[in-house]
């Protein structure tokens, strides 16, 4: 077996669209049952507001709340352009700090990461790379991700494995990030650091709602396919130098009662304009008192649960472009203008929600075993993984997750 540079390979899987209400199924599945009884597991992580993909994954792979990483929406503000045909944050240099790639580099190990988000154009960071990259209408995915990803381990990949993959679908491709996942632990110098960002279940919720058969059946195929790595890492043989680590990112919540058009409602008022975060908004005004008196004294017909102001968004450390928000009542969504959403679940709700409340699950190596901790942050996703590694990650918001270590952290 090649020597390795570190005492543990770390692979990082992140389950998108699960939370805290899931805790039950998902305890109960085989897969993160072989987890939890051999690691640590809460269902109380906080997660950053807001509570959609990019900026969470974000914060949980550079240890930062959105107030000190670039990442604040999933895509940048791009207001009169169709959600069909907006870019998303794809390169990791959008991030705009140090991620845990970069450590993990730093010190000479390898990396790989398989549909993270916001982790494309890593040369030299991330050796074996397949970002979340979504070509836009008209474009060729393949020619697209080449410009994203590591560009002679995607030809080669696509050369030998892309027979296998049923379709570019959220949960085929779900499927093949598992089976590219397998070939890389089947290498004599697999990575030290795998991130992997399935979302088969974030697809279908929205898509189908929360709690459907669908649903269910989602979250079934996510532990075969968390189980075909647990497998992979059994079959070479490094079980024991093997560490675990499954975070998810948020709930989600039906969509009962539909979406509103907040943004259009601003901007017939000319009042501004609101960037949409599905049950919630960033809302951009000039005369941010006028737009707020509008959003108060209109807040029953659009639906608004509550606002949140300057004060409040710094407490909870949004972005600092942010300086006006609003979230949604229960069942309601928001739509920007010239865009249209027909979701059955959705997520961005504010930080109250249960949703809010994320898993995770720290298993092998330093931890302790059948254990269930307290709780977490998002933000300590990155130094808990820095110190099973041993790596320096010392400017980050969140820490090490001490009660989950064996031995008592220095
Ligand atoms: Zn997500």
């Amino acid at each position: 077996m090649a020597k390795k540079k570190c005492p543990y390979n770390v692979i990082l899987i992140s389950v998108d669209a699960v939370a805290s209400p899931d805790a039950e199924s998902f305890l109960a599945l085989p897969a993160f049952k072989y987890f939890t009884e051999r690691g640590c597991f809460t269902d109380n992580v906080n997660t950053i507001y807001p509570t959609i993909t990019y900026p969470i994954h974000t914060s949980a792979i550079t240890g930062k709340y959105p107030e000190r990483h670039s990442i604040a929406h999933n895509e940048p503000w791009q207001p009169d352009v169709n959600d069909k045909m907006r870019k998303w944050y794809w390169a990791v240099k959008d991030i705009g700090t140090r991620t845990l790639w970069h450590a993990a580099r730093e010190k000479k190990l390898s990396v790989a990461s398989l549909l993270w988000p916001v982790s494309g154009k890593a040369t030299g960071v991330i050796k074996w790379d397949f970002p979340e990259v979504l070509p836009l209408p008209g474009e060729v995915p393949v020619i697209k991700m080449m410009q994203y990803a590591s560009k002679l381990w995607l030809a080669v990949t696509e050369l030998r494995y892309s027979k296998f993959r049923q379709g570019l679908g959220r949960c085929s491709m779900d499927d093949y990030m598992a089976l590219l996942c397998e070939k890389l632990i089947e290498k004599k110098n697999y990575p030290d650091l795998i991130t992997v960002h399935f979302a088969d279940t974030d697809d279908t919720r929205h898509n189908k709602g929360v709690g459907t058969e669908e649903d269910k059946a989602a979250i079934l195929r996510m532990d075969r396919r968390v189980q075909r790595l647990i497998d992979a890492v059994k079959k070479r043989g490094i079980e024991d130098r093997t560490v675990f680590a499954v975070m998810s990112d948020h709930g989600q919540q039906n969509i009962e009662k539909g979406y509103i058009p907040l943004d259009a409602k601003l901007c017939d008022a000319k009042l501004g304009r609101a960037q949409s975060l599905g049950m919630g908004a960033y809302i951009y005004a000039d005369d941010l008192e006028k737009t707020r008196t509008f959003l108060e004294e209109n807040s029953s017909e659009l639906h608004i649960k509550y606002i949140l102001k300057n004060e409040e968004l710094r407490k909870i450390r949004a972005p600092r472009e942010v300086v006006l928000a609003v979230q949604a009542e229960d069942g309601y969504g928001y739509v920007d203008r010239n865009c249209e959403c027909d979701h059955l679940g959705d997520h961005g709700f504010g930080l109250e929600a249960p949703g809010a409340k994320t898993l995770l699950w720290l298993v092998g190596g330093p931890f302790k075993k059948g254990v269930k901790i307290g709780g977490a942050d998002i933000v300590d996703i990155a130094p808990t993984i820095a110190e099973v590694m041993g790596l320096a990650m010392d400017d980050c918001d969140g820490k090490a997750i001490s009660e989950a270590f064996e031995k008592p952290l220095d």
